[in-house]
């Protein structure tokens, strides 16, 4: 088993962010993630979920009702030969449940991630759409992507759009 992992954000990477999106039959794949997750299967990653989820917080939708999102798109992503192994989320938000340590940018959700799986940091990946998801993922040693037009100090890779990354891929994995 290798210990190359992708870690995901989850909205506006692995289904089209239209916020606080928790109804199964409103996921959409976004155009490009499923050539990336290909190649990377390929290249011997694995891939676990790592999201901010404040809707829980907020009251939008339940935790039963977030397990069942996550199911139905761990099915989608099956269908395609992608096994999403563990989702991580965060059902906080500081200013209804007070602060957390889970809430990226803060690094618990990784942390327990690469505690379970024993997740090799310099040979792994973080990628999001959110300067938080590169400020998580670079606090606790992991590569770092950013989808996304805003540039971050901190990312390693910086792309527009998923299908500008998947066309530049071989170029930021080793
Ligand atoms: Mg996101």
């Amino acid at each position: 088993m290798t210990n190359r992992f992708f870690l995901l954000d989850r909205d506006g990477i692995l289904n089209e962010d239209i916020g606080y999106t928790f109804e199964p039959e409103k996921i959409i794949i976004p155009e490009g993630i499923i050539d990336i997750l290909t190649y990377l299967k390929q290249k011997r990653f694995r891939f676990v979920v790592i999201t901010n989820q404040s809707g829980i917080a907020r009251g939008y939708f339940t935790q039963h009702q977030l397990h069942i999102f996550h199911t139905c798109l761990q099915d989608l992503y099956k269908k395609h030969g992608i096994l999403l192994e563990d989702f991580f989320y965060c059902p906080h938000l500081p200013e209804i449940t007070g602060e957390c340590l889970c809430r990226k940018p803060k690094s618990l959700l990784i942390e327990k991630a690469i505690a379970r799986y024993r997740i090799d940091t310099k040979q792994s990946y973080m990628a999001g759409d959110s300067p938080r998801d590169v400020q998580a993922g670079k606090s606790v040693g992991l590569n770092t992507i950013l989808i996304g037009s805003k540039p971050v100090p901190q990312a390693d890779y910086t792309y527009p759009t998923l299908t500008s990354f998947y066309e530049d891929v071989e170029n930021c994995i080793f």
